[in-house]
């Protein structure tokens, strides 16, 4: 039986690796902080009915010391660094914070596997904010950086990191450049479940008006569901390398809140209100990612429409609110 530690546990991502790595037999192990009401926030693992399944290992990204003990406890055979202050907006609110758990966090999980479990397998959760102010109108595994937050400047440290912990130590280490994705389990900041909980909220009598700020944004949005299975493939493969995982289409913020409103038979422009307080200092316009390595390579393929996601997150959020 292998063993996974994966970082960031309770998070979207880190619920759904969970599950695929539980359907395929590992031993699960998380990585949970400390907080302030000791009890920890299984509500995505529930959701999905493998909170039961997972063990639980106490320790901080920021502190090697935790990570280094369990490291050396559970001898991982594959290590997910989920784990992070992932959310772009508050990045400017917090940016030591952001660089302290989303870079130097990554560096802390690479030092405990170099120096406790050498042959384990790492996987970073790289992301398509690295492309920022984009270069090229399709990004690629070539396509060069242009952070434009401090969440993405923490980013792009953890990535170089890893590739250079590969190239340095020869540590297996892969780098998922990914591309937004979403689904029930989203964080309600960021907008696609902000706006499928207010068209939920809307629906129900509960809320008549949803504020958002740039509605022209574009993103490449998939299904979390589909992207924790990349990452698996990428651990699987012969050798480490990095790969963009995207569906290869580019979708407005606009456009999504349409589909979301016409699910339930309402109009969007009734009711979104263009709220100056969710603009940010700077802007990532738009991203489209190029995913034809992944799919070469790992036989990889985004399976889900966003059409699909947006209803299935609108249902998904009808039903939370109908049960509170
Ligand atoms: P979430 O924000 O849902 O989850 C982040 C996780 O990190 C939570 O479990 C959180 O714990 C944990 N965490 C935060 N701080 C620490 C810390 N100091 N020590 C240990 N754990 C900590 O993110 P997602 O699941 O959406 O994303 C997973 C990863 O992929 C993140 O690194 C994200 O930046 C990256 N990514 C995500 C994309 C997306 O579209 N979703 C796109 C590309 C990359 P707690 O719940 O207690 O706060
Ligand atoms: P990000 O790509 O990781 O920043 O994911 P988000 O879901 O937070 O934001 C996606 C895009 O939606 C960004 O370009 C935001 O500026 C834009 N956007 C517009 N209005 C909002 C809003 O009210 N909240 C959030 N989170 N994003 C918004």
């Amino acid at each position: 039986m292998k063993t996974a530690l994966v970082t960031g546990i309770t998070g979207q991502d880190g619920a759904y690796i969970s599950q695929l790595l539980l359907e395929k037999g590992y031993r699960v192990v998380g990585l949970v902080p400390r907080r302030s009401t000791g009890d920890v926030n299984l509500n995505r693992l529930e959701w999905l009915g493998v909170a039961g399944e997972i063990e639980i290992a106490d320790g901080d990204l920021t502190d090697l010391s935790s990570l280094l003990r369990i490291v050396d406890d559970y001898k991982p055979d594959e290590v997910y660094n989920l784990g992070a202050q992932s959310f772009v907006g508050s990045s400017w609110q917090q940016p030591v914070h952001t660089g302290m758990v989303t870079g130097l966090g990554a560096v802390n999980v690479l030092e405990a596997v170099r120096i406790a479990q050498p042959d384990c397998r790492y996987y970073q959760a790289s992301t398509s904010e690295m492309y920022g102010k984009i270069q090229e109108p399709q990004q690629s595994e070539t396509t060069p950086f242009y952070p434009r937050s401090p969440y993405a400047a923490a980013k792009l440290y953890a990535h170089w990191m890893t590739v250079n912990y590969r190239e340095s130590f020869g540590l297996f280490g892969c780098s998922g450049i990914l591309f937004n994705h979403e689904s029930p389990l989203r964080g309600l900041e960021f907008v696609t479940r902000k706006v499928t909980d207010a068209v939920a909220r809307i629906k129900l009598g509960m809320a008549n008006e949803l504020r958002l700020g740039n509605i022209d944004a574009q993103r490449d949005w998939g299904h979390a569901r589909d992207y924790v299975k990349a990452m698996w493939l990428m651990l699987q493969h012969d050798s480490a390398d990095d790969y963009v995982v995207a569906t290869g289409k580019t979708t407005s913020v606009r456009k999504m809140c349409e589909i979301a409103f016409s699910h339930v038979g309402k109009n969007a422009d009734d009711y979104v209100i263009i709220d100056p307080q969710f603009f940010r200092p700077a802007e990532v316009d738009i991203l489209l990612g190029d995913p034809s390595k992944a799919r070469r390579v790992l036989g990889w393929e985004a399976e889900t429409s966003l059409e699909d996601m947006v209803i299935e997150m609108v249902e998904t959020d009808l039903r939370r609110l109908q049960k509170t």
